[in-house]
């Protein structure tokens, strides 16, 4: 029989045999994490989800209530489990009668409701002694001992936690255009849309896929005002091609790209050989972590001042469906394009809010008179303007750094924070978006996967270091939300 070591026997006296994971943040990141720890620990093991919202796995991009809310990756790509491609479109099969295959875009919700089943369905066949528990309400600070976290949570109960991952996922950004005096709303707070008159015109900023989502959310909600959206490009996103899909799979290496000079040679080059810009950037992405790892800090800020902008445009597409959807609501002018910047806003009687765009390339102005403005122009990802008090709390106390550039925050190649002394923490990790700063592309499903697969594999070896059991009987616990009433302080 293997003795304990000295950590475990430290942990046994504290607090009894099982290791506790907490992951704060029980979106697509949080529960693709947790899935990949059922998968793999044999031990027992003890996840604790802490997420204000009730189901798990949904996030911001998969809670959706809208139909029209597409997944903008076909579902042959959105597997859940990197080992088994195919898992969700089995699943779609499975749980739906709606004919999708493959190449379907399919209603984001749905792929909510496949992440809290796979989560699900892995804890049933977990072994015995795996339990996952859900507390709903928000994390606010971390304290840091040398083996444990205890995490705080947003009324004073503190939990105690072996290893902590943050998976915060996206924060929309705080109003960067209108006036104090005008109310802002972000498009992913729950209340963007709440009573609104429907006969009054309304004006989105930002004309990438979060405008396009709300576009569809107000057509979904019989909205009959006219929708005005400003960007200073004035471009909506570009349209998925089967055409592009095929392109991208084509064997091609990217040669000769140590600089963002590089990158524009070879990207050229790819152009002359007949390839378009969205089946170079998927080319691309496939292999973007080792370009980004390669490029010094000058090469980093050269691609993000030139080339992000190119970048961003082909890398974010909308499904055709979406795109004709698009299309009909500006035709019978329903959704009215504004290339410029928002020059001046301010409330008026009434209760409107009267917008000056000052119209790209010229003197040219256009006065609008809106009900509400909704910002649409995406994540923060400056994280000192992140108001999550846990976020304060750890970029003040050192815990985590910012990266030079504001992408996200400092990491290790495993997803571990950098302190301000630049040391990589043993008991705090993190996933998805946060990762920016040391992947570059760290949004999408095949992405976050794949670090939750590399991820989980760490914390196991850490944890549970004995070679995985076989032949355990599936354990019964349901992971579910439940208010705070049982937390050990
Ligand atoms: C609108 C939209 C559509 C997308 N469509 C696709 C797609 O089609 N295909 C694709 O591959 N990718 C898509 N993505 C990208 C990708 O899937 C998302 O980036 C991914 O869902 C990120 O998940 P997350 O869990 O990291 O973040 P989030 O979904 O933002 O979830 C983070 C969670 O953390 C919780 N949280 C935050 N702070 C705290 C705290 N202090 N304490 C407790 N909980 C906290 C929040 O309540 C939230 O539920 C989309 C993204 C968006 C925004």
């Amino acid at each position: 029989m293997r003795r304990m070591n000295s950590v475990e026997t430290r942990r046994m006296r504290r607090r009894g045999p099982a290791c506790t994971v907490a992951i704060v943040g029980g979106g697509a990141s949080g529960a693709l994490l947790a899935i990949q720890l059922l998968r793999r620990a044999s031990d027992p093991l003890k996840i604790v989800f802490i997420e204000p919202r009730a189901n798990l796995g949904g996030g911001i991009a998969y809670s959706t209530p809208f139909t029209r809310h597409l997944l903008n990756v076909v579902a042959g790509q959105m597997s859940a489990l990197p080992d088994q491609p195919d898992h969700f479109v089995r699943w779609l099969r499975k749980n739906t009668s709606l004919g999708y295959g493959p190449e379907s875009f399919v209603r984001r919700s749905l792929y909510g409701d496949y992440l809290a089943d796979t989560l699900y369905e892995h804890e049933g066949l977990a072994p015995r002694r795996l339990a996952t528990d859900h507390y709903r309400t928000r994390a606010t600070r971390l304290e840091v001992s040398e083996e444990t976290v205890r995490v705080w949570l947003s009324d004073d109960i503190g939990i105690v936690a072996d290893r902590v991952v943050l998976a915060l996922g996206h924060h929309s950004a705080a109003s960067r255009f209108a006036s104090n005096d005008v109310p802002t709303f972000s498009a992913w707070s729950g209340a963007a849309l709440d009573d609104l008159d429907p006969a009054l015109p309304v004006l989105l900023v930002g004309t990438g896929l979060t405008a396009v989502d709300t576009a569809l959310a107000l057509d979904e909600l019989a909205h009959r005002g006219a929708i005005h959206a400003v960007s200073r490009h004035g471009k909506w996103p570009q349209v998925h091609s089967v055409r592009s899909r095929q392109k991208a799979s084509s064997a091609v290496r990217p040669e000769g790209v140590s600089t963002a000079r590089g990158l524009l040679r070879f990207v050229r080059g790819l152009v002359q050989q007949g390839h378009d810009g969205p089946s170079i950037v998927d080319l691309l992405r496939a292999n973007s972590p080792s370009i980004w790892a390669n490029w010094s800090l000058e090469e980093r800020s050269r691609f993000l001042r030139h080339l992000r902008i190119y970048w961003e445009v082909r890398r974010h597409r909308m499904p055709l469906e979406v795109a004709r959807k698009i299309d009909e609501m500006r035709w019978n002018g329903r959704l009215v394009l504004h290339t410029g910047r928002i020059k001046k806003a301010s409330s008026v009687p009434g209760g409107s809010i009267a917008v000056r765009i000052a119209r790209r390339g010229g003197h040219d102005e256009c006065d609008l008179k809106v009900s509400r403005i909704i910002d649409c122009s995406g994540p923060e990802s400056d994280y000192r303007r992140w108001s999550d008090p846990l976020i304060v709390q750890l970029l003040q106390s050192g815990l985590a750094k910012v990266d030079p550039l504001s992408l996200g925050l400092l990491t290790d190649d495993l997803g571990a924070l950098i302190d301000e002394s630049g040391v990589s923490s043993q008991v705090l990790f993190t996933i998805g978006p946060a990762r920016r700063a040391t992947l570059w592309e760290s949004t999408a499903i095949s992405e976050i996967r794949r670090q939750a697969a590399s991820l989980a594999s760490h914390l196991i070896g850490d944890l549970l270091p004995k070679p995985a059991a076989h032949g355990q009987q599936p354990v019964a616990t349901r992971v579910q939300g439940k208010e705070l009433s049982n937390a050990h302080v």
